[in-house]
């Protein structure tokens, strides 16, 4: 297959912006490269990717979705670098077999019955705004088969999902995650740094608990990481910016547990599988997509949302929880060879 890949528009590749979708994107196209199809990646200016080349477009950078309101209208800034992909993608077209997009936005919608290839549509996130639903809807009604999700839960929040949507989850390439058998002292939190995350229920816990905390991540929303810290100023919390794939794994490999925080439906959690990849429990909350992923007292614990005791009673289980087994369950369900298969048959069913 000869596959067009569109990023996201929020960022550049690279940048940390665009949140899980850098590291699926490049999984999803090393995955089916490593399977002989040809790749070609198109992404906002300034994006890199190790190994992997990328057809870079100008243009201004859209608006996140998780920070509109549910009845925000669509927006488009000037010289948008989402419409301009998609010109790019247009003039191309005819050099591909099908065109698979990652961004959460109403243009690739609404303009996949104006074009030739058929267009895959990857739905990065759950329901966030009335006029995206109603345009997922409206290609959802006649070819549900060229939308895949990431998770049951994620799908099942838009709701004209039928029973068995399409669900690619994640994958990773395991070789660059190193498996810890030991553990050290300090828990892990691992993400963007923006309200939904909910990162002060991790500070509240390792304030109360006096376990160290190591923080990386994007800072998305500088006054409410402010705001969380002024409210605990003596948390034993260290920020380590903003890691690549090598240095991520390598320092979150030894710490006891991740804590995934989430106040919103996380559609997957990369987070998850990447700690679980190097032996480190997840302890989530109930948010969606990592309530597939965790089993609870198996590879870590769940706790009701915002629910900072469960949080911190889960914190005290951990030992309870074997290493070996987290590594295990990355190695059987999200490895790239399952990733890449999950990939490969849902685009072969979109072109048929
Ligand atoms: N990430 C990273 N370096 C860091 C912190 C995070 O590369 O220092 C990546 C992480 O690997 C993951 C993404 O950021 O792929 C966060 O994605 P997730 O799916 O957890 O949430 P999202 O931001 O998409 O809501």
């Amino acid at each position: 297959m000869k596959q067009l890949l569109i990023s996201t528009p929020v960022g550049p590749l690279g940048s940390g912006l665009g949140g899980g979708i850098d590291l699926t994107l490049s999984n999803a196209a090393r995955s089916q490269i490593s399977r002989g199809h040809e790749v070609t990646i198109v992404a906002p200016q300034g994006s890199h990717l190790p190994d992997l080349s990328v057809v870079e477009i100008p243009g201004n950078l859209q608006i996140p979705a998780q920070t509109q309101a549910r009845n925000s209208t669509i927006d488009l800034p000037a010289d948008s670098v989402l419409a301009n992909m998609f010109e790019y993608a247009r003039q191309v077209q005819h050099n591909y077999d099908v065109i698979l997009h990652f961004t959460y936005d109403w243009l690739p919608f609404f303009l996949t019955p104006f074009f030739e290839t058929p267009i895959a549509h990857f739905v990065s996130m759950g329901s966030m705004t009335d006029a995206m639903d109603s345009a997922i809807a409206r290609i959802y009604a006649n070819h549900p088969e060229s939308i895949a999700f990431c998770t049951r839960t994620q799908a099942a929040t838009f709701p004209f999902v039928g029973n068995d949507p399409i669900c690619l989850t994640g994958g990773l390439d395991l070789d660059l995650y190193r498996f810890q058998a030991k553990a050290g002292d300090s828990l892990a939190w691992v993400g963007r740094i923006a309200p939904e995350k909910g990162i002060e229920d991790a500070i509240a816990a390792v304030d109360w608990l006096g376990i160290p905390l190591k923080i990386f991540g994007n800072i998305q929303d500088a006054a409410y990481w402010q705001a969380v810290q002024a409210r605990h100023p003596k948390a034993p919390i260290e920020y380590g910016g903003f890691l690549e794939t090598r240095d991520l794994q390598a320092a979150i490999g030894n710490c006891r547990a991740l804590l995934l925080t989430s106040h919103w439906v996380e559609a997957f959690g990369n987070v998850a599988i990447e700690a679980l990849a190097c032996g480190v429990p997840v302890i989530s909350s109930r948010c969606g997509g990592p309530e597939e992923i965790v089993t609870d007292g198996e590879v870590g614990f769940l706790f009701d949302v915002a629910d900072v005791d469960g949080l911190v009673t889960a914190i005290g289980q951990i030992g309870m929880i074997n290493r070996q087994a987290c590594r295990t369950l990355a190695e059987r369900e999200y490895s790239l060879e399952a990733f890449g298969d999950r990939i490969e048959h849902w685009l072969q069913r979109v072109i048929h």
